[in-house]
């Protein structure tokens, strides 16, 4: 397939497109892109596609068409995908800043440890970075329990699929309001038996049917008052002692794991000389063709003020951004001499 020429003033070495990401939203981008005729440079700071798939432990729902056990076969797939066509690999690297020029943009990497760094010059940039899972910082004291293995630290969980057989018939905390603390609530219950101690800062934000289990689950949950704040923990050999505040009274509470589902948080290189319009959270806002508030950024899947973060949206959103693209590089853009030919 032929790559779309630049404009004769651009200087050769400034690629076409950089897309930013490795996840669902970044690979679904460099497929469109190439079915455009777009010459794109894949980064992310992985080295394999899949991003936020990998912290996927449940079944994947919702995905039309495909019934994935978890997260990481879908990146499986992904994998397998490219391994049988010509997209380009991935180029591993940390993008630490965006810098705008008059034509261009000045995209600066560095390997994960900072040990050396590149800078790639763009024409466009397509930002898929997604989110990570935001923390509470409790304790500094991350050495492994003797008792419990695989949890993301001592005693702190994101995951009760993963980690829920660990603290079979246990004590444990779960931390959060949203669909994600609600479901890892319901599923300690049901499948490991056990007593889970459910704490909210601020009013429920899940959905109607798991508040309705976790009601229904209330031999085995209990939900504190809100708002219950957990301010800071102190590991034991054999237990974590949580540390909270209950409509300002001061509470510790026992527990063998605490589960943090506190939601997620956008993340994206910094700019320079200029700045991208957000929401109050930080997400990126786009216009119905991707388009950032730079004209020549656009922004595709969970980064984005969308309301939705989903595989298919994602996705789609990675094909809207591609279209664009292809558009802003003159996809669709005969010169005279291009029609006069095809005119005969
Ligand atoms: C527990 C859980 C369960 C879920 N279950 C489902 C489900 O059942 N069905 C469903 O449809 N959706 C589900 N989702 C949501 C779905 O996984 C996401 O919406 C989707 O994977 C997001 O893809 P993304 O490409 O936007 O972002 P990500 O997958 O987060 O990809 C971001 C990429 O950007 C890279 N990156 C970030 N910053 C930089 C940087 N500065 N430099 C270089 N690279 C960078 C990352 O390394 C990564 O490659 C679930 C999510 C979670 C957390």
């Amino acid at each position: 397939m032929q790559p779309i020429n630049l404009p004769k003033d651009l200087h050769p070495h400034i690629l076409p497109c950089v897309v930013i990401g490795a996840g669902v939203a970044g690979h679904a981008a460099m497929v469109w892109l190439q079915s455009y005729g777009v010459e794109a440079t894949w980064v992310a700071q992985d080295l394999d596609p899949g991003g936020m798939l990998y912290r996927v432990h449940n079944k994947l729902v919702n995905v039309p068409g495909q019934n994935y056990a978890h997260g990481p076969a879908l990146a499986a797939k992904i994998q397998e995908q490219i391994q049988g066509s010509s997209l380009p690999p991935i180029h591993t690297a940390y993008v630490q800043h965006i810098e705008e020029k008059e034509q261009f943009f000045n995209i600066k990497l560095s390997s994960k440890e900072g040990k050396y760094t590149q800078t790639l010059q763009a024409r466009t940039i397509l930002l898929a970075t997604g989110t990570r899972y935001g923390n509470l910082q409790l304790t500094k004291k991350q050495t492994p329990s003797p008792h419990i293995t695989n949890m993301d630290s001592a005693y702190f969980s994101s995951s009760a699929s993963r980690d829920g057989a660990e603290v079979k018939h246990k004590t444990v905390a779960v931390i959060g309001g949203g669909d994600a603390a609600f479901e890892n609530a319901i599923t300690l219950a049901q499948k490991h038996n056990c007593h889970i101690h459910l704490l909210m800062r601020s009013k429920p934000k899940a959905r109607r049917k798991f508040v309705q289990q976790v009601i229904a689950l209330k031999d085995h949950i209990t939900v504190w008052p809100i708002p219950t704040t957990t301010e800071g923990a102190t590991p034991h050999e054999d237990h974590v002692t949580l540390h909270l505040t209950c409509k300002d009274e001061p509470h510790d509470l026992d527990v063998s794991c605490a589960f943090i589902r506190i939601g997620v948080r956008p993340v994206y290189p910094n700019t320079q000389g200029f700045e991208l319009e957000t929401n109050a959270s930080g997400y990126i806002c786009v216009d119905q063709h991707q388009r950032t508030s730079n004209p020549r950024i656009f922004a595709a899947g969970d980064i984005t003020a969308t309301p939705m973060q989903s595989i298919v949206t994602s996705a789609s959103e990675a094909a809207k951004a591609a279209l664009s693209i292809a558009q802003e590089l003159g996809a669709y853009t005969l010169t005279e001499d291009e029609l006069s030919t095809l005119l005969g």
